[in-house]
């Protein structure tokens, strides 16, 4: 059976296009392919189990064949033959230069049974190289080696080759140079390759690649085309060193080209360059950056009080601070002595947020920078002062590091441990930012807020309702729109009480009204914040509240906006449970979202408002009317009310009604007006009708 198998694997071998046989732990050949029999002019009868290879080799070739064998015994897998160029002498006298390995060796539970070799035929090479001895003096190099035919087939490679690469020539032959790749270089660095040899024959450089453990190394390598007399080529050889661990050294010299040597942080050449690219990923993205000019305020003393050893490890803690106060993608460098610069990217798209976070992160840096810092025995106080500049395209980098530094010198002059902007606009806007942020934490326990009202009325002009719109009464601006405070104030989360205490206060007056005789049958529309609507008790608070003031829930109107509707099973199920005690809802500012008409349909809203961006524009820009007019055929097909803002002419008012919208507020009707003020409306038009 097992002999039936060996038979088939030599009848197997007779066809491959390499010279091939086994023998046995003595040498003996024990099968032979027909290559090999060609070669040497026998038949199998005459060497099987007679001869052996060494018989047929060059007493130059028996020495190292030898001197091989006696040194590691049998050859047992092809790593452990090392390559050495062989001859062998053919029937007709003539020699063959040959490269011999072993590809496998079979046992038996004890020793070795035989051991299976490739012979290839090196003489086309050999002519090939055109005189050159490749044998000898390339294969002994302590570069690797690899020669290819002209397609670039691999034919031969030397032991370097294989110390350095992990493939041995068994798996190395028959493939091509590409097996080595490491995917480190692109198409057109071969392109380069190859049309330098072609044009001067030659090519030497850099190249990464790949070992067969698969670690990326770098190696020198220069291919070189061998021609023939006639000029074409023939073959290539490739020579390499492997230079990755000289590479290591020059990373390293460039490492230290670009960071400081005590911290380690990037020095200034490379945030220069960081901040040019920056600069273009800004003017991309349309996100506002940020640069930091940091400069301690009293390490000088430290330094000259305590020595440089100590000044060097509050260096090095500063400089920790800081990687520690910044995301990653920021950056932050030292530029000299003792100061820093910081780069922040992608803070905002809007000036003012990215300001606000630059600021609230230049006061943690502040604050992080002034804690002690523990040197020794002794602990040590050091605070700094920053300058900084936001950027979105425009400027140069060291332009905006010149801005960030006189920053700096501001801030110095102005006391120290604090921190100051370029552009004292901005500097402004966020101080008065930061006031309001303060006064509106004030503002509800002074009484601060007042409701106003602005009616909204039907066809006929009757007031049906109001939309109560906040206003706050700041002690020394007067009067300021919801526009100035809201924001901030759904930042800061005060949204939260504001927007209850309007709740509270808009139900106390419906049950006010009561008795009322023209305003009882008042509706009131009230402003819900995407925020207050998202809290999880928000249908709870509202159905308490509706009990507590002991209102006809129908007398209330929430007011939501399309962009609540993200998380759309969340926002059904409150809709439909305050729906079911009697609240009722309106869709505010539509047209200005995304919602879809599918949106639409799933919300249990009684009326749609249509915003007053496209109201302002019916009659001046055609593509509005359009949209008013799909947005009320739209309504009445779902069956919704609509409702118009904002209209402020009568040619609005008569746009509207023509198309259908029998319900409007707007300043043709009335402004938002305090409550005696809106009584008293509704008193005189109650009187007219
Ligand atoms: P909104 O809900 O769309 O309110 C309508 C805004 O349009 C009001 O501005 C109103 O004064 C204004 N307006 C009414 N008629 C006309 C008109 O004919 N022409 C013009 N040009 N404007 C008109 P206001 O009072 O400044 O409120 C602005 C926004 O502030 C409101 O927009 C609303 O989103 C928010 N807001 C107001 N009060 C509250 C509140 O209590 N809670 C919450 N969360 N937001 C509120
Ligand atoms: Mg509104
Ligand atoms: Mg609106």
């Amino acid at each position: 059976m097992l002999l039936a198998i060996e038979g088939e694997i030599d009848s197997l071998f007779d066809r491959v296009p390499f010279g091939s046989h086994t023998e046995s732990a003595d040498g003996t050949f024990l099968s032979i392919n027909a290559l090999v029999l060609a070669w040497l002019g026998h038949t199998r009868e005459e060497l099987i189990g007679k001869r052996k290879l060494s018989d047929f080799l060059t007493p130059q070739s028996q020495e190292i064949y030898r001197r091989y064998r006696s040194e590691n015994g049998p050859p047992l897998s092809m790593a452990d033959l090392p390559l050495e160029p062989l001859e062998i002498f053919r029937r007709d006298g003539s020699s063959m230069p040959i490269s011999l390995s072993a590809m496998l060796g079979a046992h038996s539970a004890s020793h070795l049974l035989n051991t299976r070799f490739m012979i290839i035929d090196m003489t086309e090479s050999r002519l090939q190289m055109n005189g050159q001895n490749i044998s000898a003096a390339i294969f002994e190099s302590p570069s690797g080696t690899f020669v290819t035919d002209k397609q670039g087939t691999i034919l031969q490679v030397n032991d370097a080759f294989t110390t350095i690469t992990g493939f041995s020539a068994i798996e190395a032959i028959g493939q091509t140079p590409r097996m080595l790749s490491s995917g480190r270089h692109n198409l057109s660095f071969y392109e380069a390759l190859w049309n330098s040899i072609k044009a001067t024959g030659r090519w030497q450089g850099e190249m990464w690649n790949r070992r067969k453990n698969g670690e990326i190394y770098v190696e020198w390598l220069s291919i070189s085309a061998v021609l023939d007399v006639s000029g074409s080529v023939t073959n290539y050889v490739g020579s390499f060193t492997d230079i990755t661990s000289s590479k290591n050294a020059l990373d390293l010299l460039s490492h230290m080209a670009y960071h400081d040597a005590l911290t380690q942080l990037p020095n200034r050449r490379l945030f220069l360059d960081r901040l040019g690219q920056a600069i273009s990923a800004s003017r991309r993205s349309q996100f506002f950056n940020a640069i930091f000019f940091v400069d301690l305020d009293n390490f000088k003393a430290i330094n000259d009080a305590f020595g440089h050893e100590t000044g060097d490890l509050v260096l090095m803690e500063v400089a920790q601070r800081l990687r520690n106060a910044v995301r990653e993608g920021d950056s932050v460098a030292r530029l000299s002595g003792d100061e820093f610069a910081i780069l922040l990217v992608d803070l905002d798209s809007q000036h003012l947020e990215a300001a606000a976070k630059a600021r609230n992160l230049g006061e943690k840096i502040l604050a992080a920078l002034s804690q002690t810092y523990p040197v020794g025995q002794q602990d040590f106080h050091c605070s700094a002062s920053i300058g900084l500049e936001l950027f979105q395209d425009a400027n140069t980098a060291s332009e905006l590091l010149q801005h960030a530094d006189l920053a700096m010198y501001q801030s110095k002059k102005s006391g120290k441990n604090t921190l100051r902007f370029f552009d004292q606009t901005m500097q402004a806007a966020l101080a008065a930012r930061f006031s309001l942020e303060v006064e509106l934490h004030e503002a509800l326990d002074k009484q601060q807020f007042r409701l106003f009202f602005q009616p909204q009325v039907n066809q006929h002009r009757e007031t049906l309702g109001a939309e109560v719109l906040l206003r706050w009464e700041h002690p020394r601006h007067g009067l300021v729109s919801p526009l100035e405070f809201i924001p901030l104030a759904e930042e800061t989360r005060l949204i939260l009480p504001i927007g209850a205490w309007v709740l509270e206060t808009a139900c106390a007056q419906l049950k006010v009204w009561e008795g009322h005789p023209v305003a009882h049958s008042i509706q009131l529309a009230v402003n819900v914040s995407p925020l207050q609507f998202h809290q999880h008790d928000f249908v709870a608070h509202v159905t308490a509240l509706v009990a507590a003031s002991g209102i006809n829930p129908k007398r209330l109107k929430l007011e939501i906006t399309e962009s609540m509707v993200l998380d759309m099973e969340d926002t059904v199920t409150k809709m439909q449970a305050l729906q079911k005690i009697g609240v009722n809802f309106a869709m505010d500012d539509f047209g200005t979202g995304f919602s879809s008409l599918s949106v639409l349909t799933r919300l249990p809203i009684q009326q749609l408002k249509i915003d007053q961006s496209f109201v302002r524009n019916i009659g001046l820009r055609d593509a509005d009317g359009v949209i008013v007019q799909t947005i009320i055929a739209m309504a009445h097909t779902l069956d919704f009310e609509v409702i118009a803002e904002g209209v402020e002419t009568e040619a609005q008012r008569a746009f509207l009604d023509k198309n259908g919208c029998k319900h409007f507020q707007g300043y043709l009707f009335s402004r938002p007006v305090p409550i005696d003020e809106f009584e008293e409306l509704l008193t005189v038009r109650s009187e007219r009708t």
